[in-house]
């Protein structure tokens, strides 16, 4: 059956360098090492992009020059969350472009009686209600684990979520839009479809295995 998705909430982050390196990343000849780096480099040009509406407030420096009303970022500084594994890949690529920022870790496995997806790690910083919380799991596939996060960092109380993926099924899309009214994502591509292994096609295979190198 044909997904379809609230394309208003999908950012598709298609820049030239972006689609170039991610090539590179889908290249099964690709290795552990270059693999790991183009992760990294994407989930930096993501942020990018997935952090362009964050607000400012006026401060007042001096400039060797002159005094002048300059900007900073308003409110606290944001939490970035890897779902583990694959999503730690991501987690120094956003913290190259906001290096304060906080880290939760959330870790999601299928529940053996429901076979739900549900957490069996988290460690989060404490007033994720007032900061921005970026996501990160390069692989939006299923959707399953993304839904489960993001309900369980609603109920945490999150309220500002951007789910940074590098490569989204159609099918996980819907899901996560679905499960969830406000979140809103990215992705450097959107392939065709899943697999009968709930593999992205094309895709670049696991993830978390390329990444760690445990093929
Ligand atoms: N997870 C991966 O790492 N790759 C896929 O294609 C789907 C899920």
């Amino acid at each position: 059956m044909a997904s379809s998705f609230d394309a208003t909430r999908v950012s598709v982050v298609d820049h030239p360098l972006v689609q170039h390196k991610l090539s590179l990343l889908r290249d099964k000849q690709t290795g552990c090492k270059q693999f790991r780096e183009l992760v990294r480099e994407l989930a930096r040009l993501e942020t990018y992009e997935a952090t362009r509406d964050l607000p400012l407030e006026p401060v007042r420096i001096e400039t060797p020059i002159a005094p002048m009303e300059a900007a900073h970022l308003a409110g606290r500084t944001p939490a970035v969350i890897p779902i583990l594994r694959a999503g730690l890949g991501m987690l120094e690529g956003v913290l190259d472009l906001i290096p304060d920022a906080l880290v939760g870790h959330l870790g999601m496995e299928r529940d053996e009686v429901t076979h739900e997806p549900r957490e069996y790690y988290a460690k989060l910083p404490r007033d994720i209600a007032e900061r921005t919380c970026l996501v990160v799991d390069p692989m939006l596939a299923t959707g399953g684990s993304a839904e489960a996060a993001l309900s369980y960092l609603r109920a945490q109380g999150a309220r500002d979520i951007r789910f940074l993926s590098i490569v989204a099924a159609p099918e996980g899309l819907s899901r996560v839009l679905e499960g969830d009214a406000d979140v809103r994502v990215f992705a450097c591509a959107i392939d065709e479809c899943l697999n009968e292994n709930a593999y992205i096609v094309p895709g670049l295979g696991d993830a978390g295995d390329r990444i760690f190198g445990t093929l």
